[in-house]
């Protein structure tokens, strides 16, 4: 069994309030300060969290396919997708706005949810990684996350610079709100997995070892 340094709270018969953070007895059926169920473990998180995975996934494809935004000057009327987006700002010579949109509307969205697909692939499936690869790559996760927020505030910047100039007139399209709601369901999927599933998985890992 666990080892000095591999010792967890539920091997002691304690269990944090995945709400306030109280440390409560196991036998205990509610958080002895604020009143949450106490759960050792939510085995029920990992299908909530592969729900809002997939569905993030599924909504790359319209965020990538569909126009983001939608240019009128002049009444002419250009829409461009995330992809021809960055092509037109590194054609009109704006490479750092151009690499700012490439990282936060692909890559960044694109690792969060591959690195995500891994961690539940190796609760699920009982992979083998190194612990201090899964580690590090949650860590990374958590990282980057905060920054995929990024795209929109450039859409709306861009927007409201462009309406401000009264030159032409800018909306974001229909892929605006798909990619919101890749955001928004990858963040969820993130946020509702007990982490502590994948402590278990490691230290699993490491009684094999
Ligand atoms: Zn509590």
């Amino acid at each position: 069994m666990a080892t000095t340094n591999g010792v967890q709270g539920k091997d002691l018969g304690l269990c944090s309030c995945r709400d306030c953070g109280q440390i409560n007895q196991v036998s205990d059926r509610f958080c002895c300060r604020c009143g949450a169920p106490v759960q050792p473990r939510d085995y029920g998180s990992l299908q909530r969290s592969w729900a809002f995975l997939i569905t993030a996934a599924i909504l790359l494809v319209p965020a990538n396919i569909y126009p983001i935004t939608t240019l009128t000057k002049s009444g002419h009327i250009t829409q461009d997708t995330i992809f021809s987006g960055i092509l037109r700002l590194v054609h009109a010579d704006m490479l750092p706005i151009a690499i700012i949109v490439f990282t936060a509307s692909i890559l960044v969205p694109w690792l969060k949810i591959v690195g995500l697909g891994i961690y539940l692939s190796a609760i699920s499936f009982n992979l083998k990684f190194s612990k201090q690869k899964l580690t590090v790559g949650f860590h990374f996760i958590e990282w980057i996350g905060r920054w995929s927020m990024l795209d929109l505030f450039v859409i709306s910047l861009t927007v409201a610079l462009v309406n401000m100039g009264q030159l032409l007139d800018a909306k974001p399209a229909p892929a605006a709100t798909a990619f919101a709601l890749v955001i928004l369901f990858t963040q969820m999927s993130a946020k509702v997995l007990d982490t502590r599933l994948l402590w278990d998985q490691l230290e699993k890992q490491d009684d094999t070892h």
